[in-house]
């Protein structure tokens, strides 16, 4: 598993305790040290036990040598970020890289290995990278894409109880192999070529996205038209075509994938003269989106300048310190443009938002961070603000505003309870 970040230690992890022997390799070698010891280096529920019973039982090992790694390996999956280049494309140095590693170190001629593909990667990628091999390696080898989908917070759950698995290739024996390497786990595998495989991902994720900005359109429009959207969203999720998931409006998606998978895709439309009208909808309403708690303020009081506010919670999403295109981020920038008093609180991220904006307040709890506050906005919806004491909190603010960016707050009983309330969509 060449790159151990969060889908490479995730994925590597799982595959050990499935039973393979896994060889996990990364140039971060203060990384590889501490996972060495056992020690998670992200944040994933779970994930640190099973580190350390498959690195006591042997299946898993943590290593900074790509080459011993490349010549003892039947399959070599690529994990490396593909991170967003400046112009909105994904940017594949970091892939290529490994590409060439691999060519230099192969070694055996005979052995057939199998190159996969696990890093999101644009449509096309595997025929460059088995260019970018056989350019070196005169060997048989294969090249199979195999897409990742797990979400930050559940990702072990995603690996052992995936919806489906993905493998693009063109080759029958690394379909078998491919195959055998996920046989424990109990879900329907797609089989199709290297770049439906890619495109799979690539649509999947902007397809959620649209879901999102779609449903917070509608919100929008709730709240100018007087409707509920719990009730919009309840009653189309009902309909099985439609399904549930992914209609719950609030202030925005962000995090490492969404905005980076839509911006690519939209590239790769670009790139092939089909213009993605709906991706790019969808990215427009979502910029709009995030800082939709400013402008409800606003609207409100006026002037926000002077004013406290609490914003509660930094990442992107629960269970995750990850800040990567929070909306957090987005309304810090606004309201400090807006000359607000900041007073910050979330569970784990708070570090990662420190390094971004070091001059902001940052505080231990829900409640230090609402103490004297003007507003409260909540960004990210964690479960121990929806157990929030609000007869407390009434007692502690000095104006009972509330601003519910995730809608997880019963207006009409904070109401009873002397608050000013806005949700998104909720009326
Ligand atoms: P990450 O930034 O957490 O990890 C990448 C790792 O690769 C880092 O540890 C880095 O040091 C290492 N690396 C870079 N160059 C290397 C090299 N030459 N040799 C060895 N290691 C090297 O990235 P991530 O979040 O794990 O994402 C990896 C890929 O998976 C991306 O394409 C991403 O879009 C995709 N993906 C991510 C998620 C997610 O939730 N994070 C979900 C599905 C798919």
């Amino acid at each position: 598993m060449i790159g151990t970040g969060y889908v490479g230690l995730v994925t590597g992890t799982c595959l050990a305790d499935i039973g393979h022997r896994i060889i996990c390799i990364d140039i971060d070698k203060e990384k590889i040290a501490k996972l060495g010891k056992g020690k998670c280096t992200i944040y994933e529920p779970g994930l640190e036990k099973i580190i350390r019973k498959n690195l006591k039982n042997k299946r898993l090992l943590f290593s900074t040598d790509l080459e011993k790694a490349v010549k003892e390996s039947e399959v070599i999956f690529i994990a490396v970020g593909t991170p967003q280049d400046k112009d909105g494309s994904a940017d594949l140095q970091y892939v290529k890289k490994v590409a060439e590693d691999i060519a230099k170190n192969i070694g055996n001629k005979d052995k057939g290995r199998i190159i996969v593909i696990k890093s999101t990667v644009p449509i096309g990628t595997s025929d460059e990278i088995e260019k970018i091999i056989s350019e070196k390696y005169k060997g048989t080898f294969f090249v199979a894409s195999n897409p990742e989908f797990l979400r930050e917070g559940t990702a072990i759950y995603d690996f052992m109880r995936p919806d489906r698995i993905i493998i693009g290739t063109k080759d029958k024996k690394a379909k078998e192999i491919m195959n055998a390497i996920y046989k424990k786990l109990k879900c329907e595998i797609v089989s199709t070529d290297n770049k439906s495989a890619e495109l799979i991902k690539y649509a999947s994720n902007t397809f959620l996205a649209v879901k999102i900005s779609f449903i917070n359109e509608i919100a929008n429009l709730c709240d100018q038209c007087g409707a509920t959207i719990k009730d919009v969203s309840a009653g189309m999720g009902l309909d099985k075509r439609i399904g549930k998931q992914f209609l719950h409006a609030g202030c925005g998606y962000g995090g490492s994938c969404f905005p980076k998978d839509v911006k690519a895709l939209i590239y790769i439309g670009k790139k092939f003269g089909q213009e993605l009208k709906i991706a790019k909808a969808a990215e427009e309403v979502n910029e709009k989106q995030k800082i939709i708690l400013v402008e409800k303020a606003e609207k409100e009081l006026g002037n926000l300048s002077n004013k406290t506010i609490a914003l509660l919670g930094l990442a992107f999403k629960p269970n995750t310190d990850d800040i990567r295109e929070a909306s957090s981020l987005e309304i810090i920038k606004q309201l400090l443009i807006k000359g607000v008093k900041i007073k910050a609180y979330d569970p784990i991220a708070e570090e990662n938002v420190k390094k971004i904006y070091p001059k902001i307040e940052f505080y231990n709890s829900a409640y230090e961070s609402l103490k004297n506050a003007d507003i409260m906005f909540l960004v990210t919806e964690w479960d121990e603000f929806k157990k929030l004491d609000f007869k407390k909190i009434r007692k502690i603010m000095k104006n009972p505003i509330i601003f519910d960016g995730r809608n997880v707050y019963d207006g009409k009983k904070l109401r009873a309870l002397g608050f000013k309330y806005f949700g998104i969509g909720v009326n």
